[in-house]
């Protein structure tokens, strides 16, 4: 376990490789799983506030699940969540010309019509986040079969999760938190 500043993470942060390898998952884990996309309650209200810039980058089918269920929901196990159409892809997801998966939210950010990239539990993942009453634990959860094609790509580049994931941990946790990160890690293969 590594500890910085009461938030605790998994050694496989720092030891695994990974990079997500989409022409084989095809964006799987935006359709994979018992829920939407996790979000904080400050999200929900990004989303309220964003909702209309949206719209054109929603599916049909998005669009008359979220008028359905809303723009987002509470659920008893995962908190606040994005919906999912018929329990698949997530409602505000769509598969681009080669059946990948993409984030409508992220397509906006890319053309410049929003600032907000996507819900930061997207951006993190395969890194989830647990809270306690005194700690964050961070863990490493990629998907055993889906993502399996992307620790083996990782491997190949020699790249180690927190690097993949380094803009995702920055938003999350700021740049200093990352600069220990990165010094732990270099300790770590210098060893
Ligand atoms: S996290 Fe896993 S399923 Fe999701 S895009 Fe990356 S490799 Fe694919």
């Amino acid at each position: 376990m590594i500890e910085i500043d009461n938030i605790l993470l998994s050694d496989e942060i720092v030891k695994e490789q990974f990079v997500c390898d989409l022409a084989k998952c095809k964006g799987g884990c935006c359709e994979d799983g018992d829920a939407g996309a996790p979000l904080t309650g400050k999200e929900t209200d990004i989303l309220n506030e964003i909702f209309e810039t949206l719209k054109p980058y929603l599916t049909r089918e998005g669009l008359t699940e979220i008028e359905q269920k809303g723009r987002y929901f509470y659920d008893k196990s995962f908190g606040w969540v994005t919906p999912t159409i018929n329990g698949g892809i997530c409602a505000y997801g769509f598969r681009d010309e080669k059946g990948i998966i993409k984030c409508g939210i992220e397509q906006a950010y890319l053309d410049g019509k929003i600032t907000w990239k996507k819900p930061i539990s997207c951006h993190l993942y395969p890194i989830k986040i647990k809270t306690t009453k005194t700690y964050e634990i961070v863990n490493y959860e990629p998907r055993e079969t889906l993502c399996s094609p992307a620790c083996k790509l990782g491997r190949k580049l020699k790249v180690p999760v927190y690097v993949f994931l380094k803009e995702a941990i920055i938003r999350k946790y700021g740049e200093d938190f990352y600069g220990v990160l990165e010094q732990v890690a270099t300790q770590y293969y210098k060893d």
